[in-house]
């Protein structure tokens, strides 16, 4: 089942062309990732797809529905945590539910839960200032997660983590996101990684530089989880890196 249409994306400032026709679709229970050479205009095409950013033309549907502004079913995850120093770990993700007319206890049990889920309960009352990075982020996440969504985008959300960090970060959240008790059924994740991006997609959109168009949409048949020493793996990185650096 379809549930994003990107179509003919075209972003321009000032008559300077960022992004150039850019279409693809995502089916449900799908992780997709997008990988391109810094600067391409990865993180303004996932703005548009949330809705912060308006292209010049072309248009995205959830649904078959014209995405036009943020909307619930769609959450965001950015590269820092961006979480509020003043507010507990346990507030930090209850702004999560700060569009929604719930009872604040009801916020409180939902966002408890997820705090459950990433095994940081304890921190609940405590302040952002003595998390790990790793934490920092899951907490970002779980801020991301605690509204239902549908459709998780994650900007580069492992990209300010160390290796080690970012490596058990990104095997928890793939576990977590293929679980069925999650509501989201489509991530879709920016990287500059190749490894990362094989590790964990379905499906990977390599785009050019600027003005960036698809270079190439590569379907990724590897069962989970996946061995970075397996041939297969290694195969699949070698082909992204050639085809980010020669076509
Ligand atoms: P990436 O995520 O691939 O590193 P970005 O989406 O952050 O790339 O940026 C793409 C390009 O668009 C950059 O060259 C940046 O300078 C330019 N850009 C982004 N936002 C604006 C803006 N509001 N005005 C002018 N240029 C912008």
């Amino acid at each position: 089942m379809k549930l994003l249409d990107v179509n003919n994306i075209v972003l321009s400032y000032n008559s300077f062309k960022i992004l150039d026709d850019i279409s693809f679709d995502c089916n449900k229970d799908q992780f997709v990732s997008i990988i391109g050479p810094s600067g391409c205009g990865k993180s303004t095409l996932l703005r548009i797809i949330a809705g912060l950013e308006k292209s010049t033309s072309g248009s995205v549907k959830y649904k078959n529905k014209l995405i036009t502004k943020p909307i619930s079913r769609i959450s965001f995850v950015f590269q820092s945590s961006a979480l509020l120093p003043w507010l507990t770990n346990i507030e930090n993700i209850k702004l999560g539910l700060s569009r929604f007319k719930m009872s604040d206890a009801l916020k409180t049990k939902k966002a408890f839960k997820l705090l459950e889920k990433f095994q940081l309960e304890r921190f609940a009352d405590m302040y952002p200032n003595i998390l790990s990075g790793g934490m920092k982020q899951r907490i970002g996440i779980a801020r991301a997660l605690v509204a239902n969504p549908e459709i998780l985008l994650m900007d580069e959300p492992f990209s300010a983590l160390d290796e080690l960090t970012a490596n058990a970060l990104r095997t928890d959240i793939n576990y977590m996101l293929r679980q069925s008790s999650v509501s989201v059924n489509l991530v879709i994740l920016i990287s500059h990684n190749v490894e990362e991006v094989v590790a964990l997609s379905d499906k990977i959109i390599i785009l050019s530089e600027k003005p960036s168009r698809i270079k190439r949409i590569l379907d990724v048949d590897l069962e989970y989880p996946r061995n970075k020493r397996d041939q297969k793996f290694l195969d699949y990185v070698d082909k992204i890196y050639s085809i980010l650096m020669n076509e």
